[in-house]
């Protein structure tokens, strides 16, 4: 049997992941970029990663070897006829990807799966005019793919069976884990995570506790691997707020996916987080020249000390700090609330909701088990209140209330 053969179209940060995966799949995998030096680029990139995962021990020597040889560099769409799949990882533009899908369509051939790995454009609407759109699909793979396990098959609304059973088998072979998401805004993960953000910054909003406190309770309380404000200085303000931007639009202005006050204001004043030097802490020695109300210093994550939960427990909870229980109550609340409309949406499977948020995000719980942590009776109440005090983006989902 010939090596069956898979393409990937973008050979940039995900691009080049994929294809390292592909290859360790056993695909014979073509690299493609409208910049040739980019696919080369890419390519060495995946080989060398391959190259290092050996010395680590994530794989042998031979396999990363054979990989190797099995990942080439195309340099025209034409190279790719024939293939099995091609997945597509070029920049997030609606009209450049549907000219790029439909250019690969008629190069690769009617028969071929055609995967998106768009984040926050709707398959479906990529799929719009190219030949035979029941083959188009979404291959949601997240960064770095090769670490991440998490696949997210999206079915567009014209997706057939078969092209998503291939989608996933081909996710399996590259050792990832899938899931089955509908096509709605974010797919599963990222959309499960809006509440991480958003309501630690109406935490902070509120005047509950600073960010180091918040971050510390939600930490070591809350069992998470990082707090909300050190990741999304990781991130980037811009980026997050881009992301936060880009649901509500999307939502039609849903009160609950509102970006926030704050970091509109802390983004204006080009507080961007790490790589601009501050963010919601301060990475530079010295004081804050502004000596406004952030950034703090950032003294590192207490790494060393074991987290307590995710726990409710209010004892515990309240030697932790004394808005502890107000802190993760809150943040609990909405993530069981977002997972209740997702349910509700039929997004995907509750089993699949847990995996993608557990690979997807690496939270130490899936929102179910949140759920099951707070309590759903619990989280309603307290949403309930915070609506009658806050209006319309604690509006607790039916699902939730029906469940008490
Ligand atoms: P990137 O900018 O690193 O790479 C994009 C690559 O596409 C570049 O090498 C560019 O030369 C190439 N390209 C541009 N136009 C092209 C065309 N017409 N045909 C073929 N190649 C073309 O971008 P990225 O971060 O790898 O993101 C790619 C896609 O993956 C986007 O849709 C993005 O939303 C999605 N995504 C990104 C992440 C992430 O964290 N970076 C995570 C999940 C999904």
């Amino acid at each position: 049997m010939s090596e069956e053969r898979l393409a990937v179209l973008g050979a940039g940060t995900m691009g080049s992941g994929i294809a390292q995966v592909a290859a360790l799949g056993g695909y014979r995998t073509q690299l493609y970029d409208a910049i040739p030096a980019a696919a080369e680029a890419g390519a060495e990139r995946a080989r060398a990663a391959l190259a290092k995962g050996a010395t680590r021990g994530r794989w042998s020597a031979e396999e990363a070897d054979a990989a190797a040889g099995r990942l080439v560099p195309a340099t025209e769409l034409g190279e790719l006829a024939g293939c099995v799949l091609a997945i597509e990882a070029a920049p997030e533009d609606l009209a450049l990807k549907r000219d790029l899908f439909a250019a690969a369509a008629q190069a690769c051939g009617s028969e071929t799966v055609l995967a998106s790995n768009t984040s926050s454009l709707r398959v479906s609407e990529i799929a719009v005019g190219v030949p035979h759109p029941e083959r188009v699909v979404g291959m949601h793979f997240f960064n770095p793919p090769a670490l991440m396990k998490l696949v997210e098959v999206v079915a567009a609304e014209r997706s057939a069976e078969a092209p998503l059973a291939l989608a996933t088998e081909a996710a399996r072979r590259m050792g990832r884990t899938p899931i089955r998401a509908r096509d709605t805004p974010g797919f599963v993960a990222n959309r499960l995570a809006r509440p991480f953000a958003l309501e630690s910054l109406r935490i902070l909003g509120d005047e509950v506790a600073d960010v180091p406190r918040i971050d510390r309770v939600v930490r070591l309380g809350g069992g998470f691997r990082m707090g909300p404000f050190e990741l999304i200085d990781l991130i980037g303000l811009d980026v997050n707020l881009e992301i936060a931007r880009s649901f509500h639009e999307q939502a039609g202005g849903l009160e609950r996916w509102r970006p926030s006050p704050i970091q509109e204001r802390l983004v204006a004043e080009g507080r961007l987080g790490r790589k601009s030097g501050a963010g919601y802490y301060s990475y530079v020695e010295g004081p804050d020249a502004e000596g406004g109300a952030f950034p703090f210093e950032y003294e590192g994550a207490e790494r060393d000390r074991e987290p307590l939960g995710p726990t409710m427990d209010p004892a515990l909870l309240a030697e932790l700090d004394p808005a502890a229980e107000q802190i993760l109550g809150r943040l609990f609340a909405q993530i069981a609330n977002e997972a209740a409309f997702a349910r509700e949406e039929a997004i995907a499977s509750p089993e699949d909701m847990e995996t993608a948020v557990r690979l997807g995000l690496n939270w130490p719980l899936g929102p179910l088990a949140v759920t099951e942590l707070i309590g759903a009776a619990r989280a309603a109440e307290l949403l309930s209140e915070l609506e009658r005090e806050r209006g319309a983006a604690y509006s607790p989902a039916p699902l939730l209330l029906n469940s008490r």
